[in-house]
């Protein structure tokens, strides 16, 4: 009996001894005007579709027979309502364990607001809270065909990485006025490359890049530059899926940017897609290494602290004459005080990390992460087989380093209010992070 078992195990690992991809995409064009997200003040309801909006999805079954799936969207974020919901489903369905199931954002400027995602941002009409509440459903329902879909189309696939370059991003801390030209202008302008062959065939590009997807911010759906760089990508390599990972663009803008004269935005922000797609495709067109599984997934969860806010009867001294947004971010703390007793003085800052059998490493940070921590990550883990990606999980807040926080400005201090944080995070922030990550790395190579 006990020969048999082995026997079995044996003919079981020896048919899966090749990695296995499926790749899925369904679009997410909203069906009627709905708010747009990104940008605060007076609600913006879509006009038109530049171009289809996208959910991406890619299964990897390694050769132990364990599936991870990354999904990438064109959406600004997520909130953890959303992730909880996609992953629950995910693991009752198809289980999917949480650790293998990556949910990253292109923080897409130019897309629908989803269920509570930046929700300080906005003041709806019921009708369009109504609009803003079917498109949520049927991005649920995308989520969920999507993932089936990928893990339904598993093909022996080889998987190899590279990295190119691309001058897109500024680091936007500088263009704020005066003041902040003595900031640091650091940016991450590399585009890691992971691309996916079935015999001989490209199916599956994955690429990323560092930089806020905030070159156009009318009145229209798209996916920005990501999407002009996927659209072109899909377009080279018939048949085959181009799927846009944001990484540390937390304080890094497209620019120059147009504003007031959509038509030339589009110009612009489609140039910039051009360029990220050259740079992806260049990468593809060299050697590159190939990635071997079988592929470690470990997820942990550290603490960010928050510096003390304001007391109660300090917010309610504030609060008479204020309106929009403001008003919003501090009526939310005298709430904080009455349901939970005081404003929360810490967030949960989940962080996953996926090593490769042949050393290749994803990195998976939370929030708007600032560039710092690419550069530290790849630093410390290598800059060649490692991929740092921000925006993952919750949307949660900008996510400074060390140097941003005591920097200050928006990134560091001003941002945090209309994430619903009392205050900007204490300075153990970057230690914190810095600390799991190196825990995580460490498990992940046991
Ligand atoms: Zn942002």
């Amino acid at each position: 009996m006990r020969n048999l078992v082995v026997a079995s195990m044996l003919f079981s690992s020896s048919a899966l001894a090749q990695m296995q991809v499926g790749v899925a995409k369904a679009d997410i064009s909203p069906q009627e005007s709905v708010p747009l997200a990104g940008y605060g003040g007076k609600t913006r309801m879509s006009q038109e579709i530049v171009h289809p909006i996208w959910l991406k999805a890619m299964a990897i079954r390694d050769e132990l027979g364990q599936t991870s799936v990354i999904v990438t969207a064109d959406l600004v974020g997520m909130s953890d309502k959303m992730v909880d919901i996609i992953a629950e489903n995910a693991f009752k369905k198809y289980r999917l364990p949480r650790e293998r199931l990556i949910l990253n954002t292109s923080h897409n400027h130019s897309c629908p607001v989803t269920e509570d995602v930046l929700w300080i941002y906005y003041e709806f009409s019921d009708q369009e809270l109504a609009a803003k509440d079917r498109y949520t459903q049927m991005v649920y329902q995308r989520y969920d065909e999507v993932i089936a879909a990928a893990l339904k189309n598993l093909k022996p696939a080889e998987i190899s990485f590279e990295q190119g370059l691309a001058g897109i991003a500024v680091n936007r801390r500088r263009s704020r006025g005066p003041e902040t030209r003595a900031f640091g202008g650091q940016v991450d302008q590399d585009v890691p490359v992971l691309a996916v062959k079935s015999e001989g065939k490209l199916r599956a590009i994955l690429f990323g890049y560092s930089c806020h997807t905030t070159a156009l911010g009318g009145l229209s759906i798209s996916g920005d530059y990501a999407g002009f760089a996927q659209i072109e990508l899909e377009k080279q390599y018939p048949g085959s899926l181009a799927m846009f990972v944001q990484n540390c663009g937390g304080d890094a803008n497209p620019l120059p940017r147009i504003r007031g004269n959509e038509a030339e935005a589009v110009k612009l922000t489609s140039m910039y897609g051009h360029i990220l797609a050259e740079a992806v495709k260049q990468v593809i067109a060299a050697p590159m290494k190939a990635i071997s599984g079988p592929v470690k997934a470990v997820m942990g969860e550290t603490e960010l602290f928050l510096r003390p806010g304001l007391s109660l009867a300090e917010l309610q001294q504030k609060l008479p004459g204020l309106s929009g947004m403001a008003k919003t971010e501090i009526e939310h703390q005298i709430n904080q005080y009455k349901t939970l007793g005081a404003p929360p003085d810490r967030v949960n800052y989940p962080i996953q990390v996926w090593r490769f059998g042949s050393g290749f490493t994803f990195i998976a940070l939370t929030g708007e992460t600032v560039v710092d921590y690419s550069l530290k990550f790849k630093g410390l883990y290598g800059w060649n087989d490692t991929w740092v990606f921000g925006y993952n999980n919750d949307l949660l807040s900008y996510v400074p380093s060390l140097r941003v926080l005591k920097e200050g400005g928006y990134e560091g201090d001003a941002g945090m209010a209309e994430y619903g944080h009392r205050a900007p995070y204490t300075e153990t922030v970057e230690k914190q992070i810095s600390d799991k990550v190196e825990e995580l790395v460490k498990k992940s190579r046991e």
